[in-house]
């Protein structure tokens, strides 16, 4: 028996008079004058069946009985139809039905499979295999296929080659935790699922693997974050013999690639750059939003000593010129402040200036400053009569990112941050080394492998927060797509830096002795990035969450609510591993 001579989505007018088999899912079912139609779905489309209820009255029996999500072979013939659907593509013609079989039937879905449906994202999440079925998730999964062959096809013709890298590895840091997994055979030890295939893709290259990629999952358990995933998918790439400048040249080339080919727009030209400096001052954050300028202007000198107390404590005061919004009303002024007041973001006030058309201000700081002060902080933010100032003042570090949020809320209000619009970055010069107030000790901003900047190299000792490193990401609209560098490949400045990130010479030989052994062998100059898939494909469909892009993703506090994993294990699994239960977990033994 053969299931189906077509598709749903595959016969036009050209098919008409064809006798067809289709099997597919009952979208719907309608009944209209004496007509039974159902609409027909599979992965490729939808396809209209009829039945005249007068002439076939046994089969139009049988239809009747159909639900919403039935399995169902039928077979008849093509027929150009009378109304026609210009909205689908085999919208011209329908079958009439000769025969239906049901293959499987189906309880009726907890939500609509619809575009729009009425689930929620728990229950699509929980139910994900339904929801998977809808248009806009299959589109995004379909994307995904899309854009990881064409990842494929780009690097594979530049050379690079996949090679696949453990996943039962040794712990690598990244800056997050591992995710463990005890060893059977050595009882007490544990692989560590790799965070990255950082330390493989630099023994490759070690090797002479000169170009590698892989489209990978890495791990990271990390606490909650909105858009992160325990388990995640990074393109990950490392180039041998490359400066800084060769690494961002060939990753261009297959952003633009990416986005000719999956998105069929053109960027053209070089893809700006801006320093982590320059980002942090301009924008307050390391990944900004370029669709739009709305830069920061330090006012901090030219505000203080009028009287105004929040000023004149502030370490730093930044405005922006939000745009031709001094016609905001009172009400819309008290959100922007409610907005900066939020726990998240943390500013204790919002100071406004309006630039009134007529050439007039209307301030909140009119009682401390005069005219003057405001003419000179509109000119200094290039403001026209108009626009609107926004304000904050205090702590450097928190004012920068909270004027960062309240630009970014600013641009979201004027609609200048267009989802069709793309504006990628790189984002260079990251300090190689960050200071943890918490644990008095430095931590390397990107990962410990990352080289620093030549002429930065004699300032380790002295002042190593001063260190900038051949570090660089790739920011698309404010999103961080990747990041990477050019590595360490000398085991004695590998050994420094494992010093400075406070690691005694032990445990820097017992973590990573390997690896600073296997640059003894001949290791070439090398670097190399890694792209966040999931982030990539979300920003291509346009979707808010990258859980939308992942087939089967985990919720926010990351369990798989579909299959209720992680959950408890047996006892004889325990003793197998010799693992004891602690505390509260030893009440979770299956
Ligand atoms: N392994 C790094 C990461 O996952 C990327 C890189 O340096 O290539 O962020």
């Amino acid at each position: 028996m053969m299931y189906r001579t077509h598709t749903c989505g595959e016969l036009r007018l050209s098919d008409a008079g064809k006798t067809v088999t289709l099997s597919g899912w009952v979208q719907r079912l309608r009944n209209l004058g004496g007509m039974t139609f159902i609409d027909l779905r599979d992965r490729y489309g939808i396809t209209q069946l009829v039945v005249n209820n007068e002439d076939n009255n046994a089969l139009s029996r049988q239809v009747k009985e159909l639900g919403r999500e039935y399995v169902v072979q039928v077979t008849g013939k093509v027929a150009e139809r009378s109304s026609k659907n210009t909205k689908i593509p085999t919208g011209e013609i329908e079958i009439l039905l000769d025969s239906c079989k049901v293959l499987n039937s189906a309880d009726l879905p907890p939500f609509t499979i619809e575009d729009e449906t009425d689930g929620g994202e728990e229950l699509r999440m929980k139910y994900r295999y339904l929801d998977l079925r809808r248009n806009p998730a299959r589109k995004a999964l379909e994307l995904r296929h899309k854009m990881a062959l064409e990842v494929r096809k780009y690097l594979s013709d530049q050379n690079f080659i996949e090679i696949e890298t453990p996943i039962l590895m040794k712990s690598t840091p990244e800056g997050a935790r591992d995710f463990v997994v005890p060893s059977r055979l050595n009882p007490g030890q544990f692989y560590a699922l790799p965070q990255s295939p950082q330390v493989f893709k630099q023994l490759l290259m070690v090797a002479g693997y000169d170009r590698y990629f892989q489209i990978v999952k890495c791990f990271r358990d990390e606490d909650f974050r909105a858009d992160r995933q325990p388990e995640f998918t990074q393109i990950d790439c490392e180039m041998s013999f490359v400066d800084q400048e060769d690494v961002l040249k060939t990753f261009e080339g297959l952003t633009k690639h990416l986005f000719k080919s999956v998105r069929n727009i053109d960027i053209t030209g070089d893809f700006p750059r801006m320093s982590y400096a320059d980002a942090m001052k301009y924008y307050g954050t390391d990944k900004p939003d370029i669709r739009f300028e709305m830069r920061f202007v330090d006012i901090t000198e030219v505000a203080s000593g009028k009287g105004f107390r929040v000023f004149d404590d502030a370490e730093y005061t930044g405005a922006i010129c939000a745009g031709n919004c001094a016609k905001y009303s009172r009400k819309e002024l008290d959100q922007l402040t409610d907005f900066v007041k939020r726990p998240q973001i943390g500013a204790k006030g919002l100071v406004y200036v309006k630039y009134n058309e007529d050439g007039t201000f209307k301030t909140s700081v009119d009682k401390f400053f005069g005219e003057d002060d405001f003419k000179q902080w509109c000119e200094m933010c290039n403001a026209k009569p108009g626009d609107l100032l926004l304000i904050l003042a205090g702590n450097k570090n928190k004012t920068l990112t909270a004027l960062g949020e309240l630009r970014l809320e600013m641009g979201n209000r004027l609609g200048l941050r267009d989802k069709n619009k793309f504006a990628p970055l790189w984002v260079v010069d990251f300090p190689l080394l960050e200071w943890d107030e918490e644990t008095q000790r430095y931590y390397a901003m990107h990962h410990p492998f990352t080289s620093p900047k030549e002429e930065d190299i004699e300032l380790l000792d002295s002042d190593p927060g001063a260190v900038r490193a051949n570090a660089y990401d790739l920011v698309i609209n404010g999103v961080e797509i990747g990041g990477g560098s050019i590595r360490i490949h000398n085991d004695v400045l590998q050994q420094k830096m494992f010093k400075v990130l406070g690691f005694t010479e032990e445990e820097a030989e017992s973590q990573f002795g390997f690896l600073m052994n296997a640059f003894k062998y001949g290791a070439p100059p090398h670097g190399g990035v890694a792209f966040g898939f999931d982030r990539w494909v979300s920003l291509f469909a346009g979707m808010d969450s990258i859980r939308e892009v992942i087939a089967f993703p985990k919720n926010n506090a990351g369990r798989d609510i579909m299959n209720d994993a992680p959950s408890p294990i047996s006892k004889e699994q325990l003793d197998e591993l010799m693992i004891e239960l602690k505390g509260e977990a030893k009440k979770r033994v299956l």
